[in-house]
């Protein structure tokens, strides 16, 4: 049974000062992590662990006295240690499939860890987990590490041997509740732990560019970096969405506006009918020569039908016109059945919008893989070009609404 913990003691604080120093030193764009973390004593732990909250805790004969690790291996340690907070681990393990095993997660997370660190050349002990030792490639992810560590039936480790829940393993049983102070400094908040991880995320960046740091960024590092630092991914599906939803919001407004009075009357008690959907009209048009397959061109139709739904656009105001380059004509079908793609590239979209803008629409919306000229003016509907194609689409006018949808995603 070990000790409670405690605040570290002012010779175990000056050692550990040192020893983040020397952390530092090896891993200067740590430091907004390695000051970040909470220090507690937990005399008996045997090893250095973190909780979920930033709280690092160090078995104190470790620090100090006569059984005290050199300051270097420490350095070491505590740098493995905050590799396992700013990394996320805990927040990355609540993603694997449950129930987990820890003891497998924490092989994979220290691999994933270390792996970085000797490549960077800091001091590890002896014997340390890492990807070779585990039978893995070098370079890769926990997750991938996982794999192997979950399949190969490891024993469990018991509660107290792992790195600790900030590693998404079993809590150590020293870990203090989640709202406890100690020494006047609190937990961190997942919204505190995210700011530090982008603080340092911003430093391997600069020192992987600009050499300030000492030595060479490992890559894996610098992998994770640019991953945090990355805008957050969104689908087209949001962004086509979006921009119909918009488009027929506008539209409505101006239907709304022109021909439709709001009724003056009011009377209490009474619910009147719901209002109707707008009366807009919208004219979809579907590139037949493009190089865009069907399964693109389904899911992207998907999306246009369930917008215009949900935004309450009547079925018999939606138009849907085949546009073909061989012919150079536009064609009105009912469904998207009746549009078969032949493919060949090279289709004039002009064609189709402006068979489109005869029957009078407020939203006409291009379904294309972007090789085709666009109409230079602006259309009296509001355009909304949806371009299914690898890259970026290029030449969509800049007074129309344009949608990057990348095949096959
Ligand atoms: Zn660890």
């Amino acid at each position: 049974m070990s000790a409670p913990v405690r605040p570290l003691s002012t010779d175990e604080a000056a050692a550990f000062r040192l020893v983040r120093l020397l952390a530092a030193e090896s891993s200067p764009y740590f430091m907004a992590a390695l000051f970040a973390t909470v220090p507690v004593a937990a005399p008996g732990l045997g090893t250095f662990a973190v909780d979920a909250s930033w709280r690092l805790y160090m078995d104190p004969d470790l620090l100090v006295g006569e059984g005290a690790w050199a300051q270097a291996d420490a350095a070491g340690v505590l740098v493995h240690e905050v590799g396992h907070l700013i990394r996320d681990h805990a927040g990355r393990a609540g993603q694997l499939p449950q129930p987990m095993s820890h003891g497998a997660w924490n092989y994979a997370a220290d691999a994933e860890i270390n792996d970085d660190l000797l490549a960077a050349g800091i001091a590890l002990p002896a014997g340390v987990v890492t990807p070779a030792a585990l039978g893995c490639e070098p370079g890769g992810l926990a997750e991938d590490y996982y794999q192997t560590t979950s399949a190969a039936g490891w024993p469990e480790p018991s509660a107290g041997e792992g790195c600790g829940s900030g590693a998404g393993t079993w809590a150590s049983p020293v870990e203090l509740p989640a709202d406890v102070d100690v020494d006047g400094r609190g937990p961190l908040s997942d919204a505190d732990g995210d700011m530090v991880r982008r603080h340092v995320a911003v430093a391997v960046r600069e020192a992987a560019e600009g050499g300030k740091g000492r030595g060479t960024v490992p890559a894996g590092l610098a992998r994770w970096a640019s991953g945090v630092l990355a805008p957050p991914q969104i689908s087209w599906r949001q962004v086509l969405r979006g921009a119909v939803r918009h488009a027929v919001a506008l539209a409505a407004g101006q239907t709304l506006h022109t021909y439709a009075r709001p009724s003056r009357r009011r009377v209490p008690g009474v619910i009147l009918p719901a209002m109707r959907g707008p009366k807009v009209r919208v004219g979809i048009v579907v590139d037949t020569s493009g190089s865009m397959g069907q399964a693109d061109l389904d899911a992207a139709m998907a999306e246009v039908s369930g917008v215009l739904r949900a935004s309450g656009v009547d079925r018999a105001r939606v138009l849907l016109y085949s546009c073909d380059a061989a012919t150079s004509t536009a064609t009105r079908v009912s469904n998207l059945a009746g549009i078969e793609l032949v493919g060949g590239g090279g289709t004039d979209m002009r064609v189709g919008i402006t068979a489109a803008e005869a029957d009078r629409p407020h939203v006409v919306i291009v379904l294309t893989d972007g090789d085709t000229p666009w109409p230079e003016a602006p259309t009296r509907a509001r355009l909304v070009c949806a371009v299914i194609r690898h890259g970026e689409p290029t030449g969509t006018p800049d007074w129309a609404t344009t949608v990057h949808i990348t095949p096959g995603r």
